[in-house]
């Protein structure tokens, strides 16, 4: 559930708002002080601000310079007097909209809904995927950690699963076992590079059809290993 903060000193438009708001199912919460609603804002998690200009303590404009330098939350603004909004649009407040009083619970609620749908896409848009590598029917999800094979986990050990996602990101180029084994064990580990060549052959046995002929990871012979795209 979406949760609104507003930031008003006239008690009447903030009841007024927060009725017709949670009636559209918000959840909202009423801040009457700038001062104390200056620090709500930029300390909690709100989906939407709505903000009065004319507050005690510290006025909307100040409020949404501060809460727009830290925060991208949607902030609508709110003024009694049609110059002040021309005025806030003018200074470039970084507010997202702006309304005269009186309005229209019913065009409040409609501006609220906008800005949170928008809201919602930019910040589904920036959220990272899970990093994924496929070739030929072999998935390697980076991210959750999970290997598929034509569709079907694979359950690889920390290690196995270390050495074929790096193997698979660097494509087409051999490297020795000296090389995986200090890019994946470290220079420090206790082991040796046969260890290398132990985790390859239990990788292949989980992601290779038939492990004679690997057609992901290659040997090199008196070289090392390959992986192929
Ligand atoms: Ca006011």
């Amino acid at each position: 559930m979406s949760r609104i903060l507003i930031i008003e000193d006239e008690e009447s438009i903030a009841e007024l708002e927060r009725d017709y708001l949670e009636l559209s199912g918000f959840e909202v919460e009423m801040e009457p002080d700038g001062a104390r609603g200056l620090t709500r804002a930029l300390r909690e998690e709100y989906d939407l601000l709505i903000l009065d200009l004319m507050l005690p303590g510290v006025d909307g404009f100040e409020i949404c310079r501060q809460v727009r330098a830290e925060k991208n939350v949607p902030i609508l603004m709110v003024s009694a007097k049609k110059e002040d909004i021309d005025k806030i649009r003018g200074l470039g407040m970084g507010a997202d909209d702006y309304i005269t009083k009186p309005f229209s619970p019913s065009e409040l609620v409609a501006r609220v809904k906008a800005h949170l749908a928008r809201y919602e896409r930019l910040v589904t848009a920036a959220a990272p995927e899970n990093e994924t590598i496929e070739v030929r029917g072999l998935k390697i999800d980076k991210t959750a950690r999970r290997v598929w094979v034509n569709g079907e986990e694979k359950q690889l050990t920390t290690k196995e699963f270390d050495l074929l996602c790096f193997l698979a990101q660097n494509p087409n180029r051999v490297f020795t076992k000296d090389e995986l084994f200090e890019n994946i064990w470290g220079m420090e580990s206790v082991g040796d590079i046969a260890t290398v060549t132990v985790h390859i052959k239990k990788i292949r046995e989980k992601i290779e059809i038939n492990t004679s002929k690997p057609q992901y990871i290659e040997t090199i012979w008196g070289v090392g290993y390959r992986f192929r795209v």
